[in-house]
C-alpha cells in the first residue's frame, strides 16, 4: 500500500501480548484513517454498555493516510479514539507536532490498546519491536518530566513520546494526552482512559520511509499547498494566531464571559491576541511540515508569573480569561501552563473554574468548600489555585475533577443551571444565543460542546446568514461542514489549513489519490464523510444517547443576552431548538428521535451496523 503502512498493532495491556494484524485497503478507503478508522477500530473492538474506564474500554491510537509524508499540515497529525469518560458517547481527539509522524514511520496506521496493566507502564514502539516498560519511576511525573526521562534511558533523543501527567493517573475526566510537551488531545477525558489502563506513556521511534504512490504530482500539489498556505487563506494563525477571535467574538457579542453570564468582556483588550503579541509572545514556531507555522510561544517577562511559558490558543485563553472574569494574560499563560503540566484539557478547565466561580457568587459554594478561597469573577490568583487543585484532585478539585456536568450534580443546590457543557462535555468560546447556525452544531455534536465538529459558527461570524433566527433549510449548510470536517479528521490534516482546499472534497480527493494511489472522487469523498458522520452516530445510539442528549446548555435556553450589544435579548427556546433538531434529522434521513434509518445506513456500505438501530426506529 502507498500512505497506508498496512498494519494496525494490537497491545493487550492484561496479558503483555502484542500482535499485528493488517489493515485492508477496502477498510482503509472506507473509513479513510484518523478519527473514520478510529471509530470504525472502536465499534469493531468493543461492547455496549462498558464503564469508559474500565479495562474493556479499547484505546485507539490511529494516524492518517498522509502521517509521515511531506503534506503541509497532514504529514505531523494523530488522533486517539475511546468512549469518552464524560460523554459516554465516541470521545476523540486530535494533535499534531511530530509523535504521529513518527508513529507511521515506524510502520502503523493505528494501535489498539487494550486490557489493563497491573503495574504503571509505558509502550515502547521501535519500529517493529513493542516492548512494555516498567513505568513505576515515571509515574506522578508530568507529560514534559517523562517525555525527557525516557529520551534519556532510552538514549535517543529524537524519540517521540505522548504522555498522561498526574490528572490521567487520578482518572480526572478532563485528563488529556500530551505529546511532544506542549502538544495535546485534549478533549472528552481521554487521558483518564489511559491512566484507567495504567499505561503512563507512549514512546516510538520510527525509521522507515512512508512511501507515496504518485510522488512527482504529489511534491508538484504540496507546492501549490505551500503557496496558498503563505496567502491570505491562513493569514490569521501566521500572524496572531486565534487569539484574533476575542476582539472579534467581543464585538459581536458572542464572547462568552463570566460562565455566559455576558457575551462582552470589558477587559477583552487586555486578553486580546493584539495585546498577546505585542507583549508576550517571543517566537512562532510550527509543527513536522508544517508550512503555517501558526503555534505562538508566550512567556511571561515579569511579575509572580515570570518565565512562565505555554503555547497560546484562543480557547483556552477564553476559558481563563473572559469566561472567568479574568483579564490578566500573565495568569492566563500560568493557568495553560497548569494544565500542561497535570495533563488537563484546558478548555475543560477553564470551564470548570467559570463554572466554580459561578456558583461562588451564587451562595452556591462558600469559603468553607473552597478551601478559603475568594472565588470571585476576576480573581486570577484563586484561578490558578484552583487550577492546581483540580490537577491534584485535592479539596474541591476532587469533584470539579469530574466534569463539569458530574460535578453540578454532585455539588447540588441547583448547581446545575450553571453548568455549561453539552452530553457532559464542557462548552467552548463561542456564545451560541447569538450564532444560531453553530447552535445545531453544538447541539447534534457527536461528542458534546464543540465547535470543531462543524466549524458552523464561521457562517454566522461572517454574516452568511441571519445569526439571530434559523430558518427551515438551515441544518444543510451545517452538515455540509460536518461531513467535510469528518474527512479533515479522518485524514488529519489540520484544520487550520481548511481554508488551502479552494475546491473542497475535489481537492482532498486529489490529494488522497496522489498518496495512496486509491482511486476517489469528490463525490465519493463526501459520500465518505457522510459515512462517517453515521457512523459516528451509530456509536452513539448504541451507547444508549437519544435525542434528549442534542441538548445546549440551561443558560443558552433561559437566559437571553443582557449586554447592550448588537445580540441583546437573543437566546434559543425549546421550540427553537426543536425545530433546529426536526431540520438537522430531516435533512440526515434520521427519525425523529435521531436515529439514522435502515435506508440511510444500507445506503452508506453499513447495512453490518443496521442491528444498532433496530428496534429503535
Ligand atoms: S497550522 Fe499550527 S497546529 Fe496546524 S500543523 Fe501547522 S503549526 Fe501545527
Amino acid at each position: 500500500m502507498f500512505g497506508y503502512a498496512g498494519r494496525i498493532l494490537r497491545v493487550n495491556l492484561s496479558t503483555g501480548k502484542t500482535m499485528n494484524e493488517p489493515l485492508k485497503e477496502e477498510m482503509a478507503k472506507k473509513y479513510i484513517g484518523g478519527i473514520g478508522l478510529g471509530i470504525r477500530l472502536l465499534i469493531d473492538n468493543s461492547k455496549p454498555g462498558i464503564d469508559p474506564l474500565s479495562p474493556e474500554n479499547p484505546l485507539i491510537l490511529v494516524t492518517g493516510p498522509f502521517s509521515g509524508t511531506v503534506a503541509p499540515t497532514g504529514g505531523n497529525g494523530h488522533a486517539f479514539v475511546a468512549k469518552s469518560p464524560l460523554t459516554n458517547g465516541v470521545g476523540e481527539a486530535k494533535s499534531h507536532g511530530f509523535f504521529g509522524a513518527e508513529l507511521k514511520r515506524a510502520g502503523y496506521d493505528a494501535v489498539i490498546f487494550e486490557g489493563k496493566s497491573e503495574k504503571p507502564v509505558y509502550v515502547w514502539i521501535d519500529d517493529d519491536s513493542v516492548q512494555i516498560m516498567d513505568a513505576k519511576h515515571l509515574w506522578g511525573k508530568s507529560p514534559q518530566e517523562t517525555e525527557d526521562v525516557i529520551r534519556e534511558e532510552l538514549g535517543d533523543y529524537y524519540i517521540r513520546v505522548a504522555a498522561i501527567g498526574l490528572a490521567g493517573e487520578k482518572l480526572s475526566r478532563i485528563a488529556c494526552i500530551i505529546n511532544d510537551k506542549t502538544r495535546a488531545a485534549g478533549r472528552c477525558g481521554l487521558g483518564a482512559v489511559m491512566g484507567s489502563k495504567n499505561l503512563k506513556a507512549i514512546a516510538v521511534r520510527g525509521t522507515k520511509d512512508v512511501p507515496v504512490a504518485k510522488p512527482e504530482e504529489f511534491l508538484e500539489f504540496v507546492k501549490v499547498l505551500h503557496e496558498r498556505m503563505k496567502g491570505p487563506a491562513t493569514v490569521k494563525y501566521r500572524t496572531l494566531g486565534t487569539p484574533q477571535n476575542v476582539l472579534v467574538h467581543n464585538s459581536l457579542g458572542c464572547l462568552p464571559t463570566r460562565n455566559f453570564t455576558s457575551a462582552v468582556f470589558e477587559g477583552a483588550e487586555k486578553v486580546s491576541g493584539e495585546y498577546l503579541n505585542m507583549h508576550f509572545v517571543t517566537k512562532i514556531i510550527g509543527c513536522s511540515s508544517c508550512a503555517m507555522r501558526c503555534e505562538h510561544i508566550a512567556v511571561v517577562p515579569e511579575g509572580p508569573y515570570k518565565g512562565t511559558m505555554a503555547r497560546v490558543e484562543y480557547e483556552p485563553l477564553w476559558a481563563f480569561g473572559p469566561h472567568c472574569g479574568v483579564d490578566r494574560m500573565d495568569a492566563i499563560i500560568k493557568a495553560i501552563d497548569l494544565c500542561n503540566y497535570y495533563g488537563m484539557d484546558s478548555i475543560s478547565a477553564g470551564n470548570i473554574v467559570g463554572f466554580a466561580m459561578d456558583c461562588y457568587e451564587h451562595g452556591i459554594l462558600t469559603k468553607d468548600d473552597t478551601g478559603g478561597l475568594d472565588l470571585r469573577f476576576g480573581n486570577a490568583e484563586a484561578m490558578i489555585k484552583l487550577t492546581e487543585m483540580m490537577g491534584r484532585r485535592e479539596g474541591l478539585g476532587n469533584i470539579l475533577a469530574e466534569g463539569v456536568k458530574r460535578a453540578a450534580e454532585m455539588i447540588g443546590k441547583g448547581a446545575e443551571k450553571f453548568a455549561n457543557h453539552i452530553k457532559g462535555l464542557e462548552m467552548t468560546g463561542y456564545d451560541i444565543r447569538g450564532l444560531k447556525t453553530a447552535a445545531v452544531g453544538y447541539a447534534v455534536s457527536f461528542r458534546g460542546a464543540d465547535h470543531n465538529r462543524h466549524g458552523a459558527y464561521a457562517l454566522d461570524i461572517a454574516g452568511k446568514v441571519d445569526r439571530f433566527k434559523f430558518e427551515k433549510g438551515r441544518s444543510k449548510l451545517v452538515i455540509e461542514i460536518e461531513d467535510l470536517y469528518m474527512i479533515i479528521d479522518s485524514l488529519i490534516v489540520c484544520k487550520f489549513s481548511r481554508g488551502v482546499y479552494y475546491k473542497g472534497f475535489e481537492d482532498l480527493a486529489k490529494y488522497y489519490t496522489l498518496v495512496t494511489g486509491i482511486d476517489m472522487t469528490a463525490e465519493e469523498l463526501r459520500r465518505t464523510g457522510e459515512r462517517l458522520s453515521n457512523l459516528a452516530r451509530l456509536y452513539n445510539v448504541r451507547e444508549g444517547l437519544t435525542r434528549k442528549d442534542d441538548h445546549l446548555p440551561i443558560k443558552v435556553m433561559t437566559t437571553p443576552i443582557p449586554d447592550e450589544t448588537v445580540s441583546k435579548g437573543s437566546y434559543i427556546t425549546q421550540e427553537e431548538l426543536d425545530f433546529m433538531l426536526d431540520d438537522y434529522y430531516a435533512h440526515r434521513g434520521w427519525t425523529r428521535n435521531g436515529v439514522p434509518t435502515i435506508e440511510k445506513v444500507t445506503e452508506l456500505g453499513l447495512e453490518d451496523l443496521a442491528h444498532i438501530v433496530r428496534g429503535k426506529l
